[in-house]
């Protein structure tokens, strides 16, 4: 069998393949950015493709997202910017989130 790499989501903590999470990351400079590729350099973390997950990770204002779980996980100075950032991404995604385990899964489109 195939080795799927996995990882765990910041907020709910469930374990899910690598390529079914978003990962952010904190950049060598400091910035905090949903890395769409997965190949950024820096920090990640890795969050649910689900708007619920990310609520809880980034919370709903720049000041609970000083205090927040994405923060502690990434050893980053939370910016307003950032949060703004982030809080948009979440408002596209859903609280649907599709588990499809299979090998044969070649993921996600768009991104
Ligand atoms: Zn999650």
């Amino acid at each position: 069998m195939k080795h799927i790499p996995l990882r765990t989501c910041v907020a709910c903590r469930a374990v899910r393949a690598k390529r079914e999470l978003i990962r952010i990351v904190r950049t060598p400079e400091g910035r905090i950015c949903v890395d769409s590729t997965g190949k950024m350099n820096g920090r990640g973390a890795y969050l649910c493709r689900k708007r619920r997950c990310w609520q809880s990770a980034i919370g709903d204002s720049p000041r609970q997202f000083a205090r927040s779980r994405l923060i502690a996980a990434l050893h980053a100075v939370p910016d307003e910017e950032a949060w703004s950032t982030l809080h948009a991404y979440a408002q596209q995604l859903s609280d649907e989130v599709e588990t499809n385990l299979e090998p044969h899964y070649t993921g996600v489109k768009g991104a």
